[in-house]
């Protein structure tokens, strides 16, 4: 008999039957059980699920839980709903994911740097105006977060000629690229920064960050990308900065309620971008690869995954 692995979540109907189509294709020597179709037993005995926006209630029944594989890359959700979990946590770290997130942060950063909200706005008015470009060497990207999706994203900028900088927590060395870090590091690289990008996770040190004392510290020309989690920045102060001209242009990818309200300020405003939560959706191929490659080291040669640092909060 197959050994069974549970999948908890509370995603919708269309995209749980594709997650265990993709799950159950690469996991051909497990059998991958939704959790509404457990049996109590298998509930009891479950030693390693995998889980996507899971719902407490249901994880907190499996009470024999080492660890759970996420397949989100951020999981400040799942340690907010079960603060208590007795189980570890592992997250989707996934190559693939890194180059579509730095496929999608070149992608915005020329959109900034081309001047295509302008160009754009322009349009709307009929007006022929051409502004002079800098070449992206003159361009200083401020990078927050140099894990695995902010070094992909630092060294794709480089290799498209951008001056690039990133921040973290602890201290990098990174070929052709200035690294800062800890709060002195924070305030230099925002001080010189024409587009910051933000790819923190979401933990109680980095929640409010870039509140109103560090977004003052910006340039009136400088625009910003947020790819990570909306509570890192002040959003209400940021619009506030927007249109007061403080700032250039935010291109916001995700919102503390999402989809974003229908009565958002933020929606209105020609120098705000909203993308509805798309820089880096996770590849299920690739991510069922990997969630495999966890279990199946788990159970035949006993290899841990690497944890979350629940007292870091990623
Ligand atoms: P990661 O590998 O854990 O990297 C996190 C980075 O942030 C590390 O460089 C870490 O520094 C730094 N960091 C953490 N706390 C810090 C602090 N207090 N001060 C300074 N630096 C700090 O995470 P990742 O895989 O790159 O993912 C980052 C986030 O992207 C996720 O948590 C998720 O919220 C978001 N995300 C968004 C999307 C989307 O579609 N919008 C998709 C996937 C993920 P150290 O290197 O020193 O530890």
């Amino acid at each position: 008999m197959k050994k069974i692995i549970p999948f908890v979540s509370d995603c919708d109907e269309e995209l749980i039957s594709l997650w265990l189509y993709y799950l159950q294709n690469q996991m051909s020597e497990y059998e991958i059980v939704l959790f509404k179709n457990l049996s109590e037993s298998q509930i009891l005995s479950a030693d390693v699920a995998i889980v996507a926006n899971p719902k407490p209630s249901q994880i907190s029944q499996m009470k024999n839980l080492k660890w759970v594989q996420s397949l989100w890359a951020g999981v400040e959700k799942l340690l907010q709903d079960i603060p208590d979990a007795s189980f570890k946590i592992v997250r989707m770290v996934d190559p693939t994911l890194a180059d579509t997130m730095a496929q999608s942060v070149l992608a915005w950063t020329l959109y900034l740097h081309k001047n295509m909200p302008l160009y754009k706005l322009q349009q709307n008015h009929k007006i022929w105006k051409q502004h002079i470009e800098v070449l992206p060497e003159e361009k200083n990207i401020a990078v927050l977060g140099l894990g695995n999706l902010g070094l992909s994203s630092v060294l794709k900028l480089k290799e498209n000629g951008f001056n690039v900088s990133g921040w973290g927590r602890s201290k990098k060395e990174i070929q052709g690229v200035t690294t800062y870090h800890g709060d002195a590091g924070l305030v230099q690289i925002l001080k010189g920064a024409d587009i910051v990008i933000c790819l923190l996770p979401l933990t109680p040190e980095t929640n409010n960050l870039l509140d109103k004392q560090k977004l003052d510290l910006l340039a009136p020309d400088t625009a910003l990308i947020n790819f990570a989690r909306a509570k890192i920045i002040n959003y209400k102060y940021l619009l506030e900065k927007i249109e007061n001209s403080e700032l250039s242009h935010a291109v916001l990818d995700v919102f503390e309620s999402e989809p974003l309200e229908n009565n958002s300020a933020l929606w209105d405003d020609p120098n705000i971008t909203i993308l509805p939560h798309i820089s880096a959706p996770t590849n299920m191929k690739s991510a069922s690869k990997i969630a495999l490659k966890h279990i199946s080291e788990y159970y035949q040669k006993d290899i841990k995954p690497t944890f979350v640092d629940k007292d870091k909060g990623y």
